[in-house]
């Protein structure tokens, strides 16, 4: 069976878009993982910690015959494969962030995993590249992205040439 994930990736430290496209494609080459859209790339500005480089971020469609928690755990590796340190800091620059953002219309909220990315709704730069790739998916209990897209603040947020 394969179910129609939607990940959200960004970073702010080096290279970005390189290093997004290398990441996308190290998604793609993993069993059980079909990369089917790329959104845009986007420069925006940091959210929660603002003394910190702009990121870049896109969004990606998947099939994938893999388990949610699963798939969070190849994001993970890959997130690591790409030089992703986890110093504690909340919000804090990075190499590489991959977020689930949803799992099929599934509604997952477990000690490792929230499931649609609890997030979704106030971030701009999240809903910017999502409306690329699936504006009419409903993302349970927080609607549909293209609508999600209307009550944000986009100004600040620009695609990449
Ligand atoms: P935010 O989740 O607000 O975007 P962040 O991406 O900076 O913040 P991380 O430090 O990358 O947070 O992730 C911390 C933990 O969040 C991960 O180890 C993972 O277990 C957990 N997590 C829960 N739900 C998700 C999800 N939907 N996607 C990715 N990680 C998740
Ligand atoms: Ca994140
Ligand atoms: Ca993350």
């Amino acid at each position: 069976m394969s179910v129609t994930a939607l990940i959200g990736l960004g970073g702010n430290l080096g290279d970005v878009r390189s290093r997004l496209d290398a990441a996308i494609g190290t998604l793609g080459s993993l069993p059980g993982i079909e990369v089917t859209s790329c959104s845009r790339f986007y420069r925006t500005p940091p959210w929660g910690n603002l003394e910190q480089p702009d990121f870049v971020n896109a969004a990606i469609a998947v099939e994938t015959s893999l388990s949610a928690h699963a798939l969070l755990d190849a994001l993970l590796a890959t997130e690591r494969a790409f030089g992703r340190v986890r110093d504690g800091e909340r919000w804090g620059p990075r190499t590489l962030d991959l977020d689930l953002l949803a799992y099929g219309d599934a509604v997952i909220d477990d000690e490792r995993l929230a499931v649609p990315h609890p997030r979704i709704a106030e971030r701009a730069f999240v809903l910017l590249p999502l409306a690329d790739i699936a504006p009419d998916t409903v993302l349970p209990g927080q609607g549909r992205v293209a609508d999600l897209l209307t009550a944000v603040d986009a100004a600040e947020c620009f695609p990449l040439a």
